[in-house]
């Protein structure tokens, strides 16, 4: 980083952010993958009026940012981040019931806490997203699924902020929810999802539970860090099956390996670099093309640079 920004970074911290702030930070220790090369800074915005100050600061100095959760759904190149990586962790993790069968969900709650608050209330909803490892936000975004139910049928809609720190809400219809993917504006930042689950018991919610975390018997199995599912499942048809058909299960480049027990998934050995990943994952999309004819769209998002 430049002196010149990195005493700009400097005086802004010092003087206005409440929440804590590193610099020159390994992205490996923030993604589920342990990927990725240093980020110039990382910011923990501890609530909407720190956000704020923080995306005018950046859009006043030119800065770029990049919002960041769990890390569970992403992939950091070798070389790292330039300007702030926002980490929603830290903040936003409130949950304020409107009613008895909705809430507003701050972005930085975890999945699984509040899959125990909806058992515990006996209310159907997000039974799918018990096991997966993201944060409401990340899930919004990605617009996650499970088992043929996904985000888009919980969210009634989000409050975010943009890049000049205006407050904002999207309905459920301006989110745009597809497959793993959403219309969400790039660079706004979502704060809270509004929420509707159905009344149910907890002994049923909690038995929904008990069986997703049985299908996921095969994938639990997977100890080393991964990114979870790596390409999108193609209209019909499991990237994970046509990986295996492919014969590719096994391949290793460097100390990334698609996985043995699930061909979907890629797995860091330890010490594996962005690019053994990205060389993987192009080994993957021209076997599988040349055998199938079916291009295969990556699900994690690739960021950062060489
Ligand atoms: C073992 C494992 C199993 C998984 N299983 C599943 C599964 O079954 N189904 C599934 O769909 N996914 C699965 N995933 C992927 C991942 O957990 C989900 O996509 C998750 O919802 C991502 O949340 P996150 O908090 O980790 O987001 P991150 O990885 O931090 O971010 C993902 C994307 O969302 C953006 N983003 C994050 N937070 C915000 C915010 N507040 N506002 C705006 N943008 C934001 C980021 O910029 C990035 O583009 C799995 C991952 C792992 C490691």
């Amino acid at each position: 980083m430049a002196g010149g920004k990195s005493e700009q970074y400097s005086l802004f911290f010092i003087r206005r952010f409440k929440g804590k702030v590193l610099f020159n930070v390994p992205m490996k220790d923030y993604t589920s993958f342990k990927i990725g090369g240093p980020a110039d800074v990382m910011a923990f915005p501890k609530d909407e009026g720190d956000l704020k100050d923080l995306v005018t600061f950046a859009e006043a100095k030119h800065f770029q940012y990049y919002i960041l959760s769990a890390g569970t759904n992403i992939l950091v190149r070798d070389a790292g981040m330039r300007g702030i990586v926002i980490n929603m962790t830290e903040g936003f993790k409130d949950i304020t019931w409107t009613e008895e069968s909705k809430a507003v969900v701050g972005a930085g709650v975890r999945l699984a806490e509040l899959c125990v608050e909806c058992r515990e209330r006996g209310l159907s909803g997000v039974e799918f997203s018990a096991n997966i490892p993201g944060t409401v936000g990340g899930a919004v975004l990605m617009n996650a699924g499970a088992y043929g139910s996904e985000m888009k049928e919980v969210v009634d809609g989000v409050e975010f902020m943009d890049a000049k720190g205006r407050k904002g809400f999207l309905s459920n219809k301006e989110i745009g929810f597809k497959y793993r993917s959403t219309a969400i504006p790039k660079g706004a930042i979502i704060t809270r999802a509004h929420m509707s689950f159905v009344k149910s018991t907890p002994d049923s919610v909690g038995a929904r539970m008990n069986d997703f975390r049985e299908k996921r018997k095969a994938t639990s199995k997977i100890t080393h860090p991964n990114a979870g599912s790596i390409f999108k499942n193609p209209a019909g048809k499991f990237a994970g099956v046509l990986i295996d058909e492919a014969g590719l299960k096994g391949e290793q480049i460097g100390k990334a390996k698609i996985s043995e027990i699930h061909g979907n998934y890629i797995v860091n050995l330890g010490g594996a670099k962005a690019k053994d990943v990205l060389q993987l994952m192009a080994l993957v999309r021209d076997n599988v093309y040349g055998t199938t004819g079916v291009t295969l769209e990556p699900e994690i998002k690739v960021v950062g640079e060489d």
